[in-house]
């Protein structure tokens, strides 16, 4: 978890290399999606493009197709859930699964460096719900009054573990090595 921008899909993506753990990334889904022109990618892309999130429906649908079909040992889940609908509906999916979560990993980024960095992504990676300073500010908008009342639900279960996200990728991947092995240590 983490503000978009926070670098979630960079260290999710060098997690799920070092573990070798399948990445489930639902902003990569949708984009793969959209690029295919299928219907719901076509439905997705209006939201996206407006810095909104896709309805709660969709991507409980799509993470439980891919939940059903990843290796019960690990998964990694690249950002989702970002409702309180989407948490409580993984609770229920996991139960029916017969599997659970370790941690909750959340990137803390302070905003000003976040706009930044999205700003440099729009022109590195085109990616258009990057390019535009309106768009970024409605996504910010939208973790804050949206995802960001996970942090407390997650807390409450005890899985939550903040990381200092503000930190070079090097860093921050040292970081999360640290906690991720020093919790398998000691389990
Ligand atoms: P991301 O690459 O994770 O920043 O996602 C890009 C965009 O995809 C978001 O701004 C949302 O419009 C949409 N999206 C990705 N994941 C979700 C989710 N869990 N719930 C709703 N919309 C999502």
């Amino acid at each position: 978890m983490g503000p978009p921008g926070a670098g979630k899909g960079t260290q999710a993506e060098r997690l799920a290399a070092i573990y070798h753990t399948p990445k489930i990334s639902t902003g990569d889904l949708l984009r793969a999606e959209v690029k295919a022109q299928t219907p719901l990618g076509c439905q997705a892309k209006v939201y996206m493009d407006a810095g909104e999130l896709v309805p709660d429906e969709v991507l409980i649908g799509m993470v439980k197709g891919q939940l059903q079909h990843s290796p019960a040992q690990g998964w990694i889940l690249d950002g989702f859930p970002r409702t309180l609908a989407q948490a409580e509906a993984l609770e229920e999916l996991l139960r029916e699964l017969g599997q659970d979560y370790d941690h909750v990993l959340n990137l803390e980024v302070p905003d000003e460096v976040v706009v930044a960095r999205l700003l440099a992504r729009g022109k590195e990676q085109g990616r258009s719900d990057d390019a535009d300073e309106a768009v970024i500010l409605k996504r910010l908008q939208v973790y804050r009054e949206q995802t960001a009342p996970l942090i407390d639900f997650y807390e409450a279960r005890g899985r939550l573990r903040r990381i200092d996200g503000n930190q070079p990728m090097e860093s921050v991947q040292e970081h999360l090595q640290a906690l991720l092995e020093g919790s398998r240590r000691t389990a």
